[in-house]
């Protein structure tokens, strides 16, 4: 009796379920970005929720959900509501706070529903204005003379501005205090005011800055230069080889979301990443879509796993933590 009636329960949410998930979307749908506000994961965000409110004819919001170099907002989205109306959009910052964190309280490998890639963004190595150096040949040199006095502005551990840092100090083998903020956001207002020295940011929170001349440009992350800042050389071609880094992201949905749901993601995703307006909108920030072939749960789960496995051993060897 107790068994056909525990049955019947669990056909009649099964089959509320999956009604819900074929009436998806009929509501807000939240995107929980995990850094403030103005800084660049919010930029690619809210270009992004424009494109897919188009797409899924229902606003998709943008939630800043700050702090902890990102992992506030992934443990939040991991642990939400499996019904396709909190998603995360998060970047590199995925595949390293496995190996930066020695209590991460999510799995980045099992406690989310993949929806796909989003887009490629290339970082600067920046100043304040008024840092004497004027090439990277000289600034290497200030750094390494001036190591007591400088300070490196991030958006705290596992944030692609910390990585980026990270690697840029033990490349030239001089270590220089960090200051954490909750997004490159307040820490570009903090670099602007003279606060801090120096930050190395996604081509999405530094493009216009550079172009505007308030703050100092050393060079580009990536192999090549980035169009819409070709003026800028990259790190490679002035002989810093050896650091090449390209801001990745994925959107997520907490696991147990209905696969119908996560479909609808998917397709919406895929045409946002062909959307000519938003391509056009984040390119002159130096930021390029995707491929549409990258926006699939297989491929954004395997990218997650082999930059996981890639950015362990390079953290590992770097011998940072965070508790
Ligand atoms: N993406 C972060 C932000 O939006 C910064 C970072 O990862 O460095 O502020």
């Amino acid at each position: 009796m107790m068994s056909r009636l525990t049955f019947c329960v669990s056909s009649l949410l099964l089959m509320a379920g999956s009604a819900a998930a074929q009436d998806y979307p009929n509501k807000q749908i939240s995107l929980a970005v995990p850094f403030a506000a103005g800084g660049p994961t919010d930029t690619l965000a809210r270009n992004l929720g424009v494109s897919l409110t188009q797409q899924l004819k229902q606003q998709v919001v943008i939630e800043n959900v700050a702090g902890a170099g990102g992992t506030i907002a992934a443990n939040r989205v991991a642990k939400a509501k499996p019904d396709g109306y909190s998603l995360l959009i998060h970047h590199i910052g995925m595949s390293t706070a496995p190996a930066l964190y020695r209590m991460l309280p999510f799995n980045p490998l099992t406690d989310y529903e993949y929806i796909g890639q989003v887009a490629d963004v290339p970082m600067t190595v920046i100043a304040k204005t008024g840092l004497p150096p004027d090439n990277l040949t000289e600034l290497i040199a200030y750094v390494k003379k001036n190591k007591e006095k400088l300070n490196l502005g991030n958006a705290g551990l596992g944030a692609a501005s910390h990585l980026c840092g990270l690697l840029f100090m033990s490349r030239i083998e001089a270590n220089i205090t960090t200051v954490p903020y909750n997004g490159t956001a307040p820490a570009m207002t903090a670099l602007m005011g003279g606060q801090i020295d120096l930050m190395c940011d996604q081509t999405t929170n530094t493009t216009q800055q550079i172009k505007s001349g308030r703050v100092k440009v050393y060079g580009v992350t990536t192999a090549q230069r980035v169009a819409s800042l070709s003026m800028v050389p990259t790190l490679a071609e002035q002989g810093l080889k050896g650091f090449e880094i390209s801001v990745w992201h994925g959107v997520y949905a907490p696991k147990g979301t209905p696969k119908l749901v996560i479909d609808k993601l998917v397709s919406a995703l895929q045409a946002s990443v062909q959307d000519a307006q938003f391509k056009s909108r984040i390119g002159e920030l130096g930021a390029q879509a995707v491929s549409k072939d990258k926006v699939t749960p297989a491929a954004l789960a395997s990218h997650l796993k082999t930059e996981i496995e890639k950015w362990s051993s390079i953290i590992k060897k770097a011998g940072v933590y965070a508790d």
